[in-house]
């Protein structure tokens, strides 16, 4: 073959290959495929001056569904979902005390694609990808390629499920386990309830909120046909993120027997204030969500201007307790490298300041 043929067969497989995503893949994978992915782009869709210096990283670079944009306010350069997506110079900066890894998951990573930290439960790393890249993302450092299963890793990571009766619950993570097609989702789900001793499937997921369409009538038929308990956990940080679209589908999801709990990463300029949250906890609760976890932010490296003093999160966290019925505070928790399961946040060991 010259060069010009294989040039050529390259250009079509290429071609076909595009033509394909876009006349036969669902809808949400077209989205995926249009996330937008440049900086310029995002200022111009969100109508705002394109500053003189940005920053646009190569590895975790910017990306965010056309979707969720639509959710900021244009012309705001403060938005609270613009910051949880844009790129910050302040990334750039080493910051004593955040570090790549925040959880030493590398130390509790037995074999591709599982981590098995906590006694009862394992979590599988499915996909390294994800419709939106959260610049808080604690894995943001994490070495996916080394992580991902496929084929043989997926049955060596049932067969080590298998052998661990103490493991009764699976978190499908990642990245984002919905980032996969519903066939691959399928295997997983097919594959984890063929063991008798796990109870529980919890899905990990920013898809309902980033890509809402990602929730189609597939996947609600794998889920409702799950023999075991599914229970998917929305990763929403603020009320701007719920609309009648996700409205709509949590009470499908709920239709198709899961049950719906959400955490949230408490961060500076994006809801470090007691009506943020307060008003995040009502909404979640109007769409049939229960406000579960609110994260201390995980200290990796490039999240630090995120990150608040403790003694400014424990007391939004009294005004929250003053101001919300019980079942709508969400637990105060860090996570601490080596601690055997999520560390519950003593409010009472502070001394209030007001
Ligand atoms: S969706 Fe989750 S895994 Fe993906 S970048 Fe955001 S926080 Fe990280």
């Amino acid at each position: 073959m010259t060069h010009l043929t294989v040039y050529y067969n390259q250009y079509y497989q290429t071609l076909s290959k595009m033509t394909d995503i876009f006349f036969n893949s669902p809808n949400w994978q077209k989205e995926l495929a249009s996330a937008v992915g440049d900086v310029a782009t995002l200022y111009e869709l969100l109508d705002l001056p394109l500053p003189s210096q940005y920053h646009a990283p190569k590895k975790f670079p910017l990306r965010v569904p056309h979707a969720f944009i639509a959710k900021m306010k244009k012309g705001d350069p403060n938005d609270p979902l613009l910051l949880q997506v844009l790129p910050d110079i302040a990334e750039t900066l080493p910051v004593a005390g955040y570090t790549t890894d925040p959880l030493d998951e590398n130390n509790h990573n037995p074999i591709k694609g599982l981590i098995h930290k906590y006694q009862s439960r394992a979590l599988i790393t499915v996909t390294g990808a994800c419709a939106v890249h959260c610049r808080y993302c604690f894995r943001q450092h994490f070495d996916y390629g080394a992580n991902l299963p496929n084929g043989e890793d997926v049955r060596q990571i049932c067969d080590y499920i298998s052998n661990d009766k103490n493991i009764n619950e699976v978190l499908l993570s990642g990245g984002d386990p919905l980032n996969i097609n519903n066939r691959r989702f399928n295997e997983w789900i097919l594959s984890l309830s063929n063991i008798h001793h796990i109870k529980t499937i919890r899905i990990h997921t920013r898809m309902p909120a980033i890509l809402p369409s990602r929730i189609d009538d597939e996947l609600l038929a794998i889920l409702a046909d799950c023999p075991k308990n599914i229970v998917m956990v929305l990763h929403i940080n603020h009320a701007n993120e719920i609309d009648d679209v996700l409205a709509k589908k949590c009470q499908q999801l709920k239709n198709s027997g899961v049950v719906l709990l959400n955490q949230s990463v408490l961060l500076k300029g994006v809801n470090d204030d007691v009506e943020t949250l307060c008003q995040l906890s009502h909404r979640l609760f109007d769409i049939g969500v229960i406000p579960y976890y609110l994260h201390i932010l995980d200290k990796v490296a490039g999240s630090a201007h995120f990150d608040l003093p403790i003694e400014r999160a424990i007391e939004i966290y009294w005004q929250l307790l003053e101001k919300l019925s019980g079942y709508l505070v969400p637990k105060l928790v860090q996570e601490i490298a080596g601690e055997p399961y999520k560390v519950p946040i003593d409010v009472y060991q502070f001394q209030r300041c007001t």
